[in-house]
């Protein structure tokens, strides 16, 4: 896995790598308004406050679209690579690699969960697998 970057951990983000490893998918809040936002960064795109706090997704959504990548290849991954963007019960939007899914029979609004997987250096990621087969971390 030489060549393949480690995750870079800010301020912003730590929170969410930390409580992946952990097996929870978690979102920023922003404290003055309530809303939700993903990815992590470090004012609300709905009112610029920096004020905010995390809350934790119940892991469940349906698909909201989808591209499967063949090249350029990298070490990794596995391909064809599905990536999944998913709509979650919270109404925030997530994106993640797809795995456990017939590529070639993903349909738009199919339910859809957030489970675990070890990536590149041994980081733990989120990954997309249909609902009631996700894998990972508490699994
Ligand atoms: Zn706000």
């Amino acid at each position: 896995m030489t060549g393949v970057p480690h995750l870079i951990r800010t301020h912003d983000n730590v929170f969410f790598f930390d409580a992946a490893a952990e097996g929870r998918l978690e979102f920023q809040r922003c404290t003055d308004c309530n809303a939700l936002r993903h990815p992590p960064g470090p004012a609300c795109p709905e009112c610029r406050s920096f004020e905010w706090d995390t809350v934790v997704s119940t892991r469940l959504g349906t698909l909201h679209s989808w591209t499967v990548l063949h090249h350029p290849k990298d070490d990794a991954f596995d391909y064809p690579l599905g990536v999944a963007l998913v709509d979650l019960e919270e109404g925030t939007r997530f994106v993640a690699d797809m795995s456990g899914f017939d590529l070639d029979a993903l349909e738009i609004g199919m339910e859809v969960e957030i489970g675990f997987g070890e990536h590149a250096h041994g980081e733990i990621l989120p990954r997309v697998f249909p609902r009631g087969e996700a894998e990972g971390v508490g699994k």
